[in-house]
């Protein structure tokens, strides 16, 4: 009999105890893997601690790590660092050019100048930032879309206490006009983000930060987030 085999049975039979106790262990094995990379990350990364910070005093952004572009390459990376950022006091953006170099750049309570920090650069890029839980309202604010729209990025995504949201500028619109109503139930910000999608004939989706463990397929503009 294997080892590993030997703790879940007793006299030849499963024994319940064992089971939940391996279990047990499994998972803080586990909980210790994750929280040790977690660490190592965040002391690599530096979040902001600065709120005073201002356009033209704030820290220089730093390149994180360079990465070989394809969707889940990125995905990993937005989700790696989504979550330090996003309950950091500051606006923190990450950058994934097109040459994928992945960039942080550091804001304050209620803004982040990638574009001052990093130009051309940011051209066609990947970007995602945190909103402050105490500023924020769960959806991109106008200088987001401007943002987007100016330096042609190729996603955008945000990220709070409880939402994350994104526009993709690859993909087509997946939801409804949303009618005059919902503006008041669902966040001005989050709407104006469905109209802006519709009228620019791009994708945009917001999630409950939630919903990331499990499948979200089947969030739509009814069954909201
Ligand atoms: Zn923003």
């Amino acid at each position: 009999m294997p080892s590993g085999a030997r703790v879940f049975f007793e006299n030849g039979k499963p024994h319940k105890r064992n089971i939940k106790k391996e279990l047990k262990k499994q998972q803080e094995r586990q909980k210790e893997k994750y929280d040790k990379i977690q660490r190592k990350l965040r002391k690599q990364f530096g979040l902001g601690v600065n709120t005073k910070n201002t356009v033209e005093n704030h820290p220089q952004h730093k390149l994180l790590e360079q990465i070989d572009l394809n969707e889940d390459n990125i995905n990993k990376t937005l989700n790696k660092y989504e979550k330090l950022i996003k309950n950091d006091k500051i606006e923190n953006a990450i950058i994934i050019t097109k040459e994928g170099k992945v960039y942080q750049c550091f804001g304050n309570k209620t803004n982040v100048w990638p574009d001052y920090d990093l130009k051309d650069e940011l051209r066609g890029a990947v970007v995602t930032h945190n909103h402050v839980s105490t500023e924020t309202n769960y959806g991109f604010s106008k200088s987001d879309t401007r943002l987007f729209k100016e330096y042609q990025l190729s996603r955008l995504r945000g990220i709070d206490d409880k939402y994350t949201y994104e526009l993709n500028s690859n993909k087509g619109p997946v939801l409804n006009i949303p009618e005059d109503y919902q503006f008041k139930e669902y966040g001005y910000e989050h709407l104006m983000s469905i109209q802006y999608a519709i009228d620019n004939n791009i994708y945009y989706m917001r999630w409950n930060n939630e919903w990331r463990r499990k499948k979200w397929n089947k969030c739509t503009l009814y069954k909201i987030c």
